[in-house]
């Protein structure tokens, strides 16, 4: 069947759908497009043998939700918003960071410090990657950074060699 075919099949079936329509109910036609709403049957069905109620309402398929029955004055709820428990607790445990004496939490890494390292860090990354082209081409050793003045010693025979031209930051231990 081509498309022309198609339409018409539908066009026919159609109208002896709207005949039988009219037959059925006595409505008069054309029918206009009407809107129908479908959603999840959240609420509880009637039970079969109890009463048949044949109206269904479009609020049957709305899923209500918790809703506040009263007010609160402004009054309870600054109350709650200020009581001691809901304030931010009074930090005692700041000390400055023993490397660049900015403060900071005593059981927590120094952000300035962490910022550096993570510059240092991603300049090497930097590095290597033109060094080598790419992190596939990565080979399976062990990594060591060496800075100005540094040589390898023995036990870094077979280790791959990072070589950077500057000076060792005093913060970017080797360990
Ligand atoms: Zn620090």
């Amino acid at each position: 069947m081509n498309m022309s075919g198609l339409v018409c099949f539908l066009r026919r079936s159609l109208l002896q759908l709207e005949c039988r329509i009219i037959q059925a109910t006595g409505l008069d036609g054309p029918f206009d497009p009407a809107l129908s709403v479908y959603g999840p049957n959240i609420l509880p069905q009637t039970q079969e043998g109890k009463e048949e109620t044949t109206e269904t309402s479009f609020l049957d398929n709305v899923f209500w939700m918790a809703a506040p029955k009263k007010r609160r004055t402004i009054e309870i709820n600054r109350t709650r918003r200020r009581a001691p428990e809901s304030m931010i607790k009074v930090k005692t445990n700041i000390e400055p960071c023993v490397q660049c004496g900015h403060l900071k939490q005593k059981h927590i890494l120094c952000g300035f410090c962490y910022e550096k390292i993570r510059k240092e860090t991603a300049m090497i990354r930097g590095q290597i990657n033109v060094m080598e082209g790419g992190p596939l081409k990565t080979p399976a050793q062990e990594t060591i950074v060496l800075y100005d003045g540094e040589s390898p010693g023995e036990a870094d025979q077979n280790k791959r060699i990072v070589e950077r031209n500057r000076k060792r930051p005093s913060w970017f231990n080797i360990y």
